[in-house]
């Protein structure tokens, strides 16, 4: 008897956006890990689902891990979510599927939503190759250095940013990689989505609505 992992997504923002199998799976697995118990429990009641919850965030993986793979040693299912989104993407998640796949237990994917996805489906540049850079580094320094490295990829980047970071993180990519094509996309699938398209020195100078969860999708460097 081997239990399996299940790693669910969840909505960014329309509470709508959630697939019927990860419905079934939410409501037919044995345990649900998840970031913020709260926080799913909404999630769950609004589609009549109650099951059990354990909380699986960055504070507690560590000690957690033992515990959950103990679980699926007995041969619990149990459904790792995060609080939106695809987990492990910028989000707990890769330590226990890493540690499950090592010791052989079985990990499916419920597909379903990710920012970087959704930004870049509807950023209007290059979608055949991209990077997904997460978050930068919090600390200037590093931070700089990143988009150094950065300047010279050909591909389309893509990057988290908080609403606390993100005009100095344009001003910071402008100075550093220069004035290119780049979408900015605020609060997808909510009520005041906004994608704000065309020259980084524009976007700048007409500003930004500071408010919600960005993606920052950015033309990689031309060939020529
Ligand atoms: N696991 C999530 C995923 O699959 O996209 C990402 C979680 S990460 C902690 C949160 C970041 O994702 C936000 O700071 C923002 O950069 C981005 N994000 C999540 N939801 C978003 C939304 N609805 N609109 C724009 N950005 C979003």
């Amino acid at each position: 008897m081997s239990g399996r992992l299940y790693v669910v997504a969840t909505p960014i923002g329309n509470i709508k956006d959630i697939t019927i199998r990860a419905l079934d799976v939410l409501r037919e697995v044995d345990l649900i890990l998840c970031e913020d118990t709260r926080r799913t429990r909404q999630l769950l009641s609004h589609y009549g689902i109650s099951n059990e919850l354990l909380s699986y965030n960055e504070h507690n993986e560590r000690e957690r891990i033992p515990l959950v793979l103990s679980y699926l040693k007995e041969g619990k299912e149990i459904a790792l979510v995060s609080d939106a989104g695809t987990p492990g993407i910028s989000d707990p998640g890769y330590r226990l599927v890493r540690e499950a796949r090592i010791k052989g237990f079985e990990v499916l994917s419920v597909p379903g939503p990710s920012a970087i996805i959704a930004a870049l489906s509807v950023s209007g540049l290059p979608t055949d190759r991209f990077v997904f850079e997460g978050f930068l580094p919090r600390r200037k320094g590093k931070r700089l250095k990143r988009l150094e490295f950065l300047k010279n990829e050909d591909r389309t980047i893509i990057i988290y940013e908080s609403v606390h970071r993100i005009e100095r993180t344009l001003q910071e990519i402008l100075e550093v990689i220069g004035d290119r094509e780049i979408a900015v996309c605020r609060e997808l699938t909510k009520v005041f989505e906004e994608v704000k398209y065309g020259k980084l020195s524009t976007i700048i100078n007409e500003g930004i609505t500071k408010k919600g969860e960005f993606v920052i999708v950015l033309r990689g460097k031309d060939e020529s």
